[in-house]
Formats: structure tokens, C-alpha cells, sequence
């Protein structure tokens, strides 16, 4: 049974804020801070989360998009499950959108109910995304959703907190080999308010 952090270690605040963090109102500073001192979730996974994430990336390696949306919202209400929040909704749609800035991997919505879209086929020639990319944007799009549900701080940051709580799912449910190679693959450091 995996349980979320509720007395997670507090680090020293971190010598280096992103610029914007200085124009964030007192408690959105607080939210910040908070985002960046839990590095993990603490998750530990089931035999059925691995099984299921194995064949999430055996699905999308044939590119079945009806599949690959069953696949994905069975793991996430798994995940949801293991760590007792309530199941998140999720929809797998085609082509990603794109603008000059790039390609749009995935969006959580704190809709409510909250909602996560994932899209399989890249921009430029609607090739299939690689399964473990698809699976990373899966676990940083959960983990937004973690942010409101589990770690409960009203709004969610790209700090550095949260991508090693999105790395700390990686590690947990993808085989080591393949942990490494998406972590290491790892661009969007970028550090801003979540989408
Ligand atoms: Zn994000």
C-alpha cells in the first residue's frame, strides 16, 4: 500500500528560485516551497501496476490508441488506488497540437471532476510517440493531479520537488533499463506554474 508523504523531510529552501518565483503573491510562495521540498510520493507499486505498465508500453508499441486510452486510465486508477485518492479521468486523443513553442505532450485540468488528455502521435509525421515518453507525460500529468489530491497544496508548480516526485514514479514502475534511458531523456525542466 503506498502512502503520500505526510511528514516529508524539509530541506533548507534552495539557494536557486526561477525569477518568477520573486513575483508569486506570499501564498503562492508558501505552495512553491512546499512543491519543492517532497521529492517522492513514496509509492510502493503492486504487481498489477507493473503488469499493467508493461502492457500499456506493449499496446503503444502498436500504436492502438483505443487500447492505449484503456490502458493508461487502468494504471492511473491503479496508481489513484495504491496511494487513496480518488480515480483521476483520463482521454488518449491522436495528433498532438503544436505552435511555434512546440508540441503539446499532455494537460491536467483541476476541473472538477479533474480530468488528464494524452496525446500518441507526434505533430510533424503522426508517428506514435515513444511508449516510455508517453508513460513519462502520464506520470508528470498524474503528478500535477498528485499535487491537489494526495500532497493537498492548492495549486501545482514545476519546481524541482516535482519532477523528482514524477522521476520517483518513473523509477518505481518502469524496468531499471528503461527508467534510466527516460530520465535521462528528461528536457522539460522548465519551472513554472503546471500544465
Ligand atoms: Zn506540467
Amino acid at each position: 500500500m503506498g502512502i503520500g508523504p505526510r511528514s516529508p523531510r524539509l530541506r533548507k529552501p534552495p539557494e536557486q528560485l526561477p525569477a518568477f518565483f520573486y513575483r508569486l503573491s506570499a501564498a503562492a510562495q508558501r505552495i512553491y516551497l512546499r512543491s519543492d521540498a517532497i521529492e517522492t510520493f513514496n509509492l510502493v507499486p503492486s504487481p498489477e501496476a507493473l503488469r499493467m505498465t508493461a502492457v500499456l508500453i506493449k499496446t503503444l508499441t502498436d500504436g492502438r490508441q483505443a487500447a492505449a486510452a484503456l490502458g493508461a486510465r487502468q494504471l492511473a486508477d491503479e496508481l489513484c488506488r495504491l496511494l487513496q485518492v480518488r480515480p483521476i479521468e483520463i482521454e488518449v486523443r491522436g495528433v498532438r497540437p503544436h505552435n511555434a513553442r512546440g508540441e503539446l505532450h499532455g494537460i491536467f485540468y483541476p476541473t472538477r471532476p479533474p480530468r488528464i488528455v494524452l496525446w500518441m502521435r507526434t505533430a510533424q509525421r503522426h508517428q506514435t510517440v515513444k511508449p516510455r515518453t508517453f508513460i513519462r507525460t502520464l506520470f508528470h500529468e498524474i503528478g500535477h493531479y498528485l499535487d491537489y489530491a494526495l500532497l493537498r497544496l492548492g495549486d501545482s508548480f514545476h519546481t524541482r520537488g516535482f519532477f523528482q516526485r514524477e522521476s520517483s514514479l518513473v523509477r518505481a514502475l518502469l524496468p531499471a533499463g528503461d527508467a534510466e534511458t527516460v530520465l535521462g531523456q528528461t528536457k522539460d525542466n522548465a519551472r513554472g506554474r503546471g500544465a
